[in-house]
């Protein structure tokens, strides 16, 4: 702009200015002209609030929230075992939360994971389960979340009441003792409690499980069974260079292209086009009837399809998972009860949307390629 019109730096500010104010002006009048819903006591959320479309003209549906970042295991993959987590007084309120959330519900937000962390070791968490699952319905198609299991048990049929239907479970191994070895400090006999809670309140579940070279790869088969046995997908992920941990993440690296050719030696797969509004492919295995979902951040990059942007516990909105730009939610909230300002500060975001993570592991690129482990952004 400053270029094509030739003015100066102070006039071509001021231009800029004008436009950003106009926008903002443009959003307040939506603001005014149609109230639905309001939530504490800033001003009402709108229907009709810009829908978030990002550069590349991708539109934004899905928001994962990482409400804490901090967890009662220690996933050897995931966390170090003496973490340093963030100090309590940079948490976002569950109140806050359920704005910030809410002002994403009304731009567009379909899906809506809550995740960590663990998300159910945060204190009062199903307060904010309960107000967000007011919105299932209107705005809100699914509220879901991803957990470790440890907690099911007690959650589970809270869960469902608040219109919980489907959830995550991550599980990497059924054999108790190295069960206890990836995650340091879980207990197996624990999950499994919550998987059967969870299923018995009628949560619908996905098990998750990092593939690991040297560690489950040779459990996958019995995984698999073990999951359709019980109605349940699911899915493996590869090992992402996110945050130091104590071992090198190239050792346990394990492309999911290579455990796929393994297990089509006992498995037959057929391809699905079933999505569940993330980066999963699924395949159907016919010896089971159940699907089985590969999410491959390294070999294939998924991220052209990206519909979501992540929040983190202390309103840190991350553009992309693998890259460290953000914008600071936190500020803008507490600054002001304007949610006109937060539906701006929100486009802006948005329109820094990049294209894609640059995540590459092997003997040349062993360092994490983003510093934050995965737990703070939410995995
Ligand atoms: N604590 C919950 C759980 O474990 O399900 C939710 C948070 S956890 C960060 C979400 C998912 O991220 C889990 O399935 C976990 O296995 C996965 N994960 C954590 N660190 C990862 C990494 N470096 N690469 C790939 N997946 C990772
Ligand atoms: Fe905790 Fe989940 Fe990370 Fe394991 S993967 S340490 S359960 S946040």
């Amino acid at each position: 702009m400053r270029g094509k019109f030739n003015l100066p730096w102070s006039a071509a500010v001021s231009l800029d200015a004008a436009m950003a104010y106009t926008h903002i002006i443009g959003i307040a009048e939506a603001v005014v002209n149609s109230k639905v819903g309001n939530v504490g006591n800033a001003t009402p959320l709108v229907a009709d609030a810009r829908p978030m479309i990002d550069p590349f003209q991708r539109a934004i549906s899905y928001l994962r929230v990482s409400v804490t970042d901090r967890c009662d295991f220690r996933c050897t993959y995931c966390m170090a075992e003496n973490m340093n987590f963030l100090p309590k007084k940079d948490l976002l309120t569950l109140e806050e939360l359920n704005r910030l959330c809410s002002a994403f519900i009304a731009k567009g937000v379909r899906k809506l994971r809550l995740t960590g962390g663990e998300p159910l070791v945060r204190k009062n968490i199903m307060y904010l389960v309960r107000e967000l699952g007011k919105q299932i319905g209107s705005g809100l198609d699914e509220l879901t979340l991803t957990t470790n299991g440890s907690q099911l048990s007690r959650f589970a049929d809270e869960l469902y009441d608040c219109g919980v239907r489907r959830i995550n479970v991550s599980l990497d191994t059924l054999d108790p003792d190295k069960f206890r070895q990836i995650t340091r400090w879980g207990d197996f006999a624990k999950v499994m409690e919550g998987i059967e809670a969870a299923q018995k309140a009628g949560l619908k579940i996905k098990l998750n499980a990092v593939a690991l070279k040297d560690f489950n790869d040779v459990e996958m088969p019995e995984m698999i069974r073990f999951a359709h046995g019980r109605g349940m997908d699911l899915t493996v992920i590869e090992t992402m260079p996110m945050g130091e941990i104590e071992e090198d993440r190239t050792d346990r690296y394990l492309p999911l292209s290579k455990l796929r050719a393994d297990l089509e030696r006992n498995f037959t797969m057929s391809e699905t086009g079933y999505r569940t509004g993330g980066p999963a492919r699924y395949v159907e295995v016919k010896e089971t009837g159940g699907r089985l979902g590969f999410i491959t951040p390294m070999t294939h990059n998924f991220c052209e399809s990206c519909n979501r942007v992540r929040l983190t516990c202390t309103g840190t909105l991350y553009m992309c998972l693998g890259q460290n730009d953000a914008a600071d939610l936190r500020a803008t909230i507490r600054a002001t009860e304007d949610n006109a300002l937060l539906f701006a500060a929100i486009d802006e975001a948005i329109s820094r949307k990049p294209k894609g993570h640059d995540f590459i592991i092997d003997r040349t690129h062993n360092r994490p390629a983003v510093a934050r482990h995965m737990s703070v952004t939410g995995g």
